[in-house]
């Protein structure tokens, strides 16, 4: 006997998603609970896997269990398929476990040809009605199964049209649409429109299959990580008809507002029209209020379903109904799609209606939604308008959420200057290094017409919680002219500009923007995921600012303070290059004493903003050529300023020159090789501690060497850093607790974790350098072919963005294993991108770390992803 393929709705259940698809378990789940719904079934995924194994062919018994289901429905609608005294029409309509909205087809109004054309006028007495579904049947079918364009159909309606509305065509005007439709059909595809209903249904199921492997499909499971292998079901269901007349209808409904989460029905419907009038815009639709007033027991019936589907399944739902002649149908349910905004809001809402529990309210929502909650959004009304206006420009990638406004500025010094005086602007840039990092700061957003999600705008952007777009292709830039210019549309320096992080689009002009106060609701639901988690969050921050934005957000200290950018603070940098410069140790030294005050200052804000949260501060990391200029212009200039010889200053450029400075004189290595900068940098923390502390601040400092690759390295800078505590608590009589500890970020560290771990008081995995060294792929370089690869499937996520588990994660588990047998109360924590990456955090929870740091603005992220780690990870919905 064949296998089971076809399943009656009466047969299935909410639980059955992956066999019958997302839309067939809600239509089946419906049709369980008496919920309305005209009678059907689903062929399973499974067929839909079994033809693509077949060959493009349905396998065995498909087509008879089709068939002998049909009969079930006509037996249940009292109609018969193909029968023109009173035929059974039916929708023929795609479904995956994952609703990928738009992206496979529906064909309606499916039996009808001539003879049941003609029964279907008589038997409703509407010839107009008939023709229109006729109509409405040829165009899906000819575009959807045939694959003749949708354009070409488009252009014959809008011609006979002549600008009155769809429902003002007569009955003869429409069965004139048809017959050219029809011609069309038979022009393109050199074939006559097939007219034996049980033929159009083998087809439609067909087309419904390949549309699976359709280019649409294929992207937006890209996008969204769907496999391929899952395959859709098809929903075969007895049509009802929301374009009779005005008595009938067709609606999509939220049964909560799915942009605020606010409580009470949202959602727009048509009067006489089918399908997907309503989202396609065919007509304005109206909100669902008026339906009260139109159709007063139609949308009573209506309100008390939609509710009873939220209780039903705990969750807002999006609905699609119909109204056929008064009589309400329910044609889909679905958990609907929302915002961070929304999602946090219902969930507690639901939450204080005793709905559900807080853990489920926690692992319900979806850590990265949170982003869109820190950032200010743009009105979309305000889109609208700007669209209408001609004022949308392109759209690149939403690389950093947020919206802003301001002045196009090309020059980062300049962006620097024109906001010291309060101007707001956006800088502009083809795209962006490491030295327009103060014009980036400066900025309120940041636009490139080149580069990826992992450019540096991107990653400097998103670390700083600052909108950025990237990689907008059709941007041309001319920095000279000072242009910019979008599909011969030209912009100016100075001219005003709005972004949308949070989807890439980019408009000419100020758009209002709405800012995000947060909720009272989201600080519940916070505490909630406090509760739950085991993992501590901390924060990458380099400034007491960064330090006291990251403790808003909950950051439970510091993971990471990176000391080079306070190197490069106003006059300081003059210090750090004669330190660099300089010709003895002497010399060196008393460059070093002029940064060590401004060090330590530094340190007391964080020390201060983070008080009785630890502080791990990390010794200089960069190659020294990083702080020098390169040019023979700049080199001159700045050799006037020192008062040196511009030759000797070059000559210390040259010599400073490597042919792989990412694996060249950086990390530890400085610091053996010129110990006075450790001990200037350890004094100048505990200094800071003793400071802070005898004024009552709680110190918890925790010094890190990064860039270690041998035990003997960290044993070299471990005593400076004692000896240089121990000369301070004597000086000042403070007793500090400290630890001293490494960044693991080379592979030979963590495969000799026990030996550091002889050491080191503390593991913190520098993920960035550990992929970068762990695949030998520089990350600045990566961007070539990275998106390839993952595009190809040899990589499934950029792994700069996405731990890599299974190289990465494995040295790391390996290391912290390692470490705590030589070190039972070895500390580890993640102090890399990865930290705010909701998967990364969850394999961090997984394999027993204590805690993970990053950005500020992912502190929240990080936190829940950390809770929903410590409940179990269950799969949610896409
Ligand atoms: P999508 O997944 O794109 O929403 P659907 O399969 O839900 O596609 O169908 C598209 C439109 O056709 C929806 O508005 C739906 O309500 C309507 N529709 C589908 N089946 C029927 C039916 N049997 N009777 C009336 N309308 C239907
Ligand atoms: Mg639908
Ligand atoms: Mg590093």
């Amino acid at each position: 006997m064949a296998r089971k393929w076809v399943y009656l709705f009466t047969e299935g259940n909410a639980g059955l998603r992956d066999l019958l698809g997302g839309k067939g378990a809600g239509v089946a789940e419906m049709t369980r609970t008496g919920v309305p719904v005209p009678p059907g079934f689903t062929i399973s995924t499974e067929a839909c896997v079994s033809y693509y194994q077949n060959g493009g062919k349905f396998p065995a018994g498909l087509w008879e269990q089709t068939q002998e289901a049909l009969r079930e429905v006509e037996r249940q609608t009292g109609r018969r398929f193909g029968d023109p005294k009173d035929p059974l029409l039916v929708s023929v309509r795609s479904g995956a476990k994952f609703s990928m909205p738009g992206m496979m087809d529906t064909v309606l109004n499916l039996g009808l040809n001539p003879r049941t054309l003609e029964g279907l006028a008589r038997l409703t007495d509407n010839g107009r009605f008939a023709q229109d579904a006729y109509r409405r049947f040829v165009q899906l079918f000819g575009k959807i199964v045939l694959g003749v364009e949708g354009e070409r159909f488009e252009h014959v309606l809008h011609e006979v049209k002549r600008g009155r509305q769809d429902t003002d065509l007569s009955a003869d005007e429409l069965a004139g649409v048809a017959a050219q439709f029809q011609e069309i059909i038979r022009r393109d595809t050199g074939k006559s429109f097939p007219e034996d209903p049980p033929e159009q249904l083998r087809m439609a199921i067909g087309a419904v299959f390949g549309s699976w492997m359709g280019r649409r499909a294929v992207d937006y499971r890209r996008l969204h990580k769907i496999p391929d292998d899952l395959g859709t079901a098809v929903n075969v269901q007895a049509m009802v008809f929301g374009n009779m007349g005005n008595d009938s209808a067709t609606g999509v409904a939220f049964t909560r507002n799915p942009a605020t989460g606010a409580k009470g029905i949202f959602g727009e419907y048509l009067i006489n029209a089918q399908g997907e009038d309503v989202v396609a815009g065919v007509r304005t639709p109206r909100p669902i209020a008026g339906l009260a007033e139109e159709m007063p027991a139609a949308y009573e019936e209506f309100l008390r379903i939609a509710q009873k589907l939220e209780l039903h399944y705990k969750d807002m739902q999006d609905v699609e109904f119909t109204v056929e002649r008064g009589k309400l149908w329910m044609l889909q349910t679905r958990t609907g799609k929302r915002t961070g905004a929304a999602a946090v809001r219902i969930a507690v809402d639901l939450v204080q209606e005793g709905i559900i529990d807080e853990t489920t309210a926690v692992q319900r929502v979806d850590p990265a939604l949170l982003d869109q909650l820190l950032h200010p959004t743009i009105d979309e009304a305000a889109k609208g308008k700007a669209r209408a206006a001609g004022d949308y420009l392109t759209t690149g990638l939403p690389a950093s959420p947020g919206a802003a406004t301001g002045a196009i500025v090309f020059d980062p010094d300049e962006a620097e200057s024109l906001a010291k005086d309060g101007t707001k602007v956006i800088l502009v840039r083809t795209e962006t290094a490491p030295e327009d990092f103060h014009g980036m700061v400066a900025a309120q957003a940041i636009l490139t017409a080149r580069g990826g999600m992992t450019s540096h705008a991107a990653v400097v952007a998103r670390g700083m919680g600052k909108p950025c777009v990237s990689g907008a292709g059709e941007l041309q830039i001319d920095y000279r002219a000072g242009t910019l210019t979008v599909r011969g549309r030209i912009l100016r320096h100075g001219d005003p500009l709005t972004l949308d992080g949070a989807t890439g689009e980019v408009f000419a002009g100020r758009l209002d923007t709405v800012e995000v106060s947060l909720a009272r609701e989201f600080a519940t639901f916070m505490s909630w995921a406090d509760r739950k988690r085991r993992l501590r969050v901390r924060t990458n921050a380099d400034t007491p600012h960064d330090a006291r934005v990251a403790r808003s957000f909950g950051a439970e200290g510091i993971g990471l303070c990176r000391t080079e950018h306070m190197f490069f603070e106003g006059e300081r940098i003059d210090a750090v290059r004669e330190m660099i410069v300089a010709a003895s140790v002497e010399e060196r030294r008393k460059a070093l004493a002029k940064i060590e005050p401004l060090q330590q200052a530094d340190f007391e804000g964080i020390f201060t903003a983070m008080d009785g949260y630890p502080v791990t501060i990390r010794t200089l990391d960069p190659p020294l050529h990083e702080f020098l200029p390169h040019g023979d212009e700049e080199i001159a200039t700045l050799a006037r300023k020192m008062g040196i010889e511009p030759a000797r200053l070059k000559a210390k450029v040259e010599g400073l020159r490597e042919a792989n400075p990412m694996l060249g004189f950086r990390g530890c290595r400085l610091g053996i090789i010129h110990p006075e900068i450790t001990e200037m940098q350890a004094r100048a923390i505990f200094k800071a501690a003793a400071a802070c502390q005898s004024r009552g601040v709680k110190v918890i400092p925790e010094v890190m060497i990064p860039l270690v690759g041998d035990v003997g390295e960290l044993a070299l800078q471990e005593e400076l850093v004692r000896r240089a505590a121990s000369e301070v608590m004597a000086a000042s009589g403070q007793k500090l607790e400290y630890l001293v500890g490494t960044m693991i970020e080379l592979p030979r560290a963590a495969l000799t974790g026990d030996k550091i771990a002889g050491v080191a008081e503390f593991f913190s995995f520098g993920t960035n350098d550990l992929t970068q060294t762990t695949f030998g792929m520089s990350r600045d370089d990566a961007g070539r072919f990275l998106p390839q690869y993952v595009e190809m499937k040899i990589l499934a996520d950029d792994p700069f963005q996405v731990l890599d588990q299974e190289g990465v994660g494995q040295l790391v588990q390996m290391a912290v294993e390692k470490g705590r047998k030589a070190r039972a109360k070895l500390k580890t924590g993640i102090c890399g991108e990865h930290g705010g990456d909701p998967e990364s955090v969850k394999f961090c929870h997984r394999i027993g770390l204590d805690y993970v740091s990053c950005s500020p603005y992912r502190v929240p992220i990080a936190k829940l992803a950390a809770a929903q780690a410590a409940l179990g990870d269950t799969t949610r919905d896409r």
